[in-house]
């Protein structure tokens, strides 16, 4: 069948339309996913330990408070606070569980494998840097403030635990102490910085009291937030 020149001329310009249509459609869709993905890529990402958990208490107190709980609540309020940030922020816990599969015998053994699995947590999620959080506990009872370690290997691990340390120590009536270099399995088997944030001591009786109040444990929070946000030099 032969169509008429004017219906041919119509249906070429009808398809003219719809192709330009298309085009300017994909190429919108397009830019936006380009956006949407070089912002994810720009981000930075902070994997927080919250140290012990499950069958590992970490540090006890006579009346039965302990350390893996304080360790929680402390990384969940910094996970709060570096938000706001755009900082992508993961825990390697959000309960008290622990990563040692049932049988597995011997402090040791199921010590290294419950980090390396938090390890290679860090690893999988591309983390920028790995703070692992923990409370201090001596026999004396005699020391109190907090303490930050880095590799002794690592330059920007120091420079972590230094940003963070400078900020806990800005918490009224807190020690003076620095960041100090340290063999610690975590900081010596991570792959990116690695720093341990020991926020204070569970055996001086007057800072375990403070330790579980939440005003606290907020201003503790801030102060490693405060740090890591400086680390990246965000505001
Ligand atoms: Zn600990």
């Amino acid at each position: 069948m032969r169509w008429p020149k004017v219906i041919i001329g119509t249906k070429f310009a009808v398809v003219l339309v719809i192709g330009v249509m298309c085009t300017l459609v994909l190429s919108v869709f397009w830019q936006g996913s380009t956006a949407v993905v070089s912002q994810f890529e720009n981000r930075y990402v902070v994997m927080l330990d919250p140290g012990h958990g499950g069958y590992d208490p970490g540090a006890v107190t006579s009346q039965g408070v302990y350390e893996k709980s304080i360790n929680l609540q402390i990384a969940q309020k910094v996970k709060e606070m570096l938000l706001p940030s755009g900082i992508e922020v993961f825990l390697t816990r959000e309960e008290d569980t622990d990563y040692v599969p049932n049988g597995v015998k011997g402090k040791t053994t199921k010590k290294h494998i419950d980090l390396n699995h938090r390890i290679e947590m860090a690893k999988e999620e591309k983390a920028d840097v790995f703070v692992s959080l923990h409370v201090n506990a001596t026999a004396t009872g005699q020391n109190s403030g907090a303490e930050t370690f880095y590799h002794y290997k690592s330059e920007s691990g120091k420079r972590l635990a230094e940003l963070i340390q400078q900020e806990m120590i800005k918490i009224t009536g807190m020690n003076r102490r620095i960041a100090k270099p340290g063999d610690f399995y975590i900081i010596k088997n991570t792959s990116m910085p690695a720093v341990i944030v020991e926020v204070g001591y569970l055996s001086s009786v007057k800072e375990q009291r403070k330790l579980q109040q939440s005003w606290y444990q907020e201003q503790l929070s801030r102060a490693i937030a405060k740090g890591i946000a400086n680390y990246f030099e965000l505001p």
